[in-house]
């Protein structure tokens, strides 16, 4: 059997165990969009059977393994998971075979309790601020961006907004209230127009397009079709044909590198009927997201399949929920914006699946599948909303030596409150 296996037993018993039960319950509240997944995933009284798409069972977890299964899939690296899923298939382990195998558990997630001089020390909290536009050129490759006259009479009176720029400037707020907790905090961009490589799209593309571009194709990752077509994208094509996910998938990776107890993945929204955002909106909802919503298709994909088993068998679903769902009760509370219905907008009722949590969606966005940790994917208000708009364009507060606004300040308040009960109970 591998080395790499190991069980820290100490880890195991700090975990209560799950049931086959509390696992269908998850993979019914949250994971099987729209009954899409049924006849790959099965349930009976002894055993969880995932069958793959030719109908052949593939891999049995039965219930005296979940517990074991749920920190194996929560503490180790999609290599170890997919040479572990080969060698299990659908036997089951005899206790001797359960005493030989070891899993590599990085006990950096556990917090010592012992004499802490602030409430949360030891806690890590993660922090993705959306985007990374913050000039004309970069908002339109992104689309993440707002830009036309509010008041046609008074026609100077224009609206500019840059949704990297807000959401930077929360999360910097946020960091600052968690880092008075003793919260160690990990932001996935370092200044507003980043990304998450640590400079601008437009430094991405100069020093780094032809140099990634060539290791995916040396490393057979990437046909010569593909690499040809990137090579000459324009670098708003580049974006939405390879640079979106990529981020995306290098946001999540550093974040799973710092392994957080908690993630916050910070945005704001606009009203997707007010399409292409020249003028204001009369509507306003809050609303979050968390992991969930697979397709058949999902677990036909290696990577995914290993997430999906994870967020089945691990609480990490119902963390999220909770931290979700207190969210957006402080957002309703602290803004003053309504919880968005599933009839509010159509990717709420086309693509994700309802939590029982008031404004709490399952839906399969990348980082919300990648990221090992509970988390929230939040979208506080519309910045297209009529009122909004004005109010996020004001920069009259200081707080922490930065200029920020009451609605920027009451976002990074309902995060922070958030966490704090979120935390307390993990
Ligand atoms: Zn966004």
């Amino acid at each position: 059997m591998n080395k790499w296996i190991v069980i820290a037993l100490s880890v195991v018993s700090f975990c209560e165990a799950q049931t086959i039960n509390q696992c269908k319950e998850r993979f019914e509240t949250y994971l099987n969009f729209k009954g899409s997944l049924s006849n790959s995933v099965k349930f009976t009284e002894k055993e969880i059977e995932v069958y793959n798409s030719r109908g052949i069972k593939e891999f049995s977890i039965y219930a005296g393994e979940i517990a074991m299964l749920a920190d194996f899939f929560e503490h180790t690296t999609y290599k170890q998971q997919s040479e572990f899923l080969k060698l299990k298939g659908t036997k089951k382990y005899s206790k001797r075979q359960r005493d030989s195998v070891w899993i590599y558990i990085d006990d950096r997630k556990k917090i010592t309790k012992s004499k802490k001089a602030l409430p949360f020390e030891g806690y890590r909290v993660a922090i993705d601020p959306g985007h990374f536009a913050t000039n004309l050129n970069d908002a339109q490759v992104e689309q993440k961006y707002l830009y036309f006259v509010k008041d046609s009479i008074h026609p100077t009176d224009s609206i500019k907004l840059f949704e990297s720029e807000l959401t930077f400037n929360t999360a910097f707020l946020l960091k600052k209230m968690l880092e008075e907790l003793g919260i160690k905090v990990f932001v996935t961009r370092q200044q507003k127009d980043f990304t998450s490589f640590n400079c601008t799209y437009n430094d991405w593309l100069t020093f780094h397009k032809a140099r990634v571009l060539d290791s995916l194709k040396d490393a057979s990752a990437m046909n010569n079709e593909r690499y040809n077509k990137l090579m000459k994208d324009n670098p708003h094509k580049f974006f939405w044909d390879f640079f979106r996910d990529y981020d995306l998938a290098n946001r999540a990776k550093k974040i799973n590198e710092f392994i957080p107890h908690a993630t916050v993945i910070i945005h704001y929204n606009v009203d997707e009927k007010n399409d292409p955002w020249k003028k204001t909106s009369d509507k306003d909802y809050t609303m979050a997201f968390i992991a969930g919503a697979f397709t058949k298709d999902n677990l036909e994909r290696p990577e995914s399949k290993l997430h999906f088993l994870r967020l089945l068998l691990t609480k990490q679903l119902n963390q999220s929920e909770k931290l979700a769902s207190q969210t957006v009760y402080n957002f309703n509370k602290n803004l003053k914006v309504d919880i968005a219905s599933p009839f509010d907008a159509d990717y709420l009722k086309d693509n994700c699946l309802l939590t029982p949590s008031k404004g709490v969606y399952a839906r399969n966005l990348i980082l919300c599948r990648i990221i090992n940790s509970p988390l929230v994917y939040g979208e506080a208000l519309y910045q297209d909303s009529y009122k909004e708009c004005e109010a996020l364009m004001r920069m009259d507060i200081e707080k922490y030596g930065i200029k920020t606004n009451d609605r920027l300040l009451k976002t990074a308040l309902s995060y922070y409150q958030a966490l704090f009960l979120t935390l307390k109970g993990l």
